[in-house]
């Protein structure tokens, strides 16, 4: 096996949670209604997400562990699309090199499904034929088995299966019409659970208890840019009785689950010089854009996003919540 593709591989998946985001959002790719994770010893030992989604073809099978390999390109419709949604068809070959992956699946219409293992970037056997039910189940197992330092330094189980609960309940409360778990093998009790078609401040509660929903306010707001294309956004923001000694900022710009730092910054600002004594907030929110205005940096994993009119939308967010924040408090 080349090392430099492992090396690669260790790019895009750099800890547990890379894998367990990359997984979550090929489900939601696959129209899911229902995604539960499985992990065992922080994702090291097993990372297991079961779907009931369009599943895999057959045809598919082969070719999952070889990199670009995409089903996705024709509903993207540009490459400046495909450049703004961040690396594609890499995730799963990347596993395939630094985990031991064996993929359950079934399509539409068909008797029985497939299970196939991979191993080093190679499929270990031809596909079997398996009883299965609807959808698709994702087995990583032994991530970085063959990366010894990667192994190192990661030590801490407890920090990467808090990252991992983090990530699925971002996901949860952006997607209400998707129930989603999150649970240790073997454990009874599910440190994440969502029940679709629930209300956004219901799973809000559900996920991160009512001291954050209780204590929410709706914020919207709207504009077009110089040349017209439309920039909207719907979140909540937390008024001054939330209480939280670091902020918590889910933002989802076109469905994708990004960092915008500079957003994230005049928000705290904001929050600063408008309630002195409160604590730093909590943020959910939602943006649309056109797709070509998005430009996700280098590295596939921090998905950290830089917008074009960036200053204008920020400022324009800014003071919708400020105005939100002093109307709140008087
Ligand atoms: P990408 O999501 O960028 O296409 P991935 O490496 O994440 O690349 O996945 C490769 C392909 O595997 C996808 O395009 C899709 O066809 C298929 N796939 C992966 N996971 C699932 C799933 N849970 N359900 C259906 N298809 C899947
Ligand atoms: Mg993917």
């Amino acid at each position: 096996e080349c090392v430099v593709n492992r090396i690669a591989a260790g790019e895009v998946i750099q800890r547990p949670v890379s894998a367990v985001k990359e997984l979550v959002e090929n489900s939601l790719d696959a129209h899911s209604t229902s995604i539960n994770v499985v992990v065992k010893d922080g994702g090291l030992k097993l990372i297991q997400v079961s779907d009931d989604g369009h599943g895999i073809r057959f045809e598919d099978l082969p070719i999952l562990c070889e990199r670009h390999t995409t089903s996705k390109l024709s509903t993207y419709e540009d490459l400046q699309t495909i450049k703004s949604m961040g690396f594609r068809g890499e995730a799963l070959a990347s596993m395939t090199h630094v985990a031991h992956v064996t993929v359950t699946t079934i399509t539409k219409g068909q008797l029985h499904g497939y299970r196939v293992s991979y191993k080093d970037g190679v499929m270990e056997h031809q596909p079997k034929a398996c009883a299965a039910v609807k959808g698709t189940q994702i087995m990583v197992e032994n991530l970085f088995y063959n990366m010894v330092a990667r192994k190192k330094t990661l030590q801490s189980t407890v920090d990467d299966y808090s990252k991992i609960v983090d990530v699925i309940s971002r996901f949860a409360i952006h997607h209400t019409s998707v129930s989603f778990s999150c649970r240790k093998h073997g454990a009874v009790r599910a440190d994440v659970h969502s029940v679709a078609t629930s209300s956004r401040l219901d799973v809000i509660r559900s996920v991160y208890g009512p001291s954050v929903s209780c204590n929410l306010m709706k914020l919207e707001t709207s504009d077009s840019d110089p040349v017209g294309s439309i920039f909207s956004m719907d979140g909540f923001i937390s008024s001054s009785n939330y209480m939280a000694k670091k902020t918590t900022m889910v933002l989802f710009i076109n469905d994708r689950l990004v960092e915008c730092t500079a957003l994230k910054r005049a928000l705290e600002i904001v929050y600063a010089a408008t309630l002195p004594k409160a604590s730093k907030p909590f943020i959910y929110m939602s943006i649309q854009l056109p797709p070509e205005h998005v430009d996700v940096n280098v590295h596939p994993t921090k998905r950290e996003v830089s917008l074009l009119n960036q200053e204008r939308i920020i400022e324009k967010i800014q003071s919708v919540a400020e105005s939100k924040l002093r109307s709140s408090n008087t």
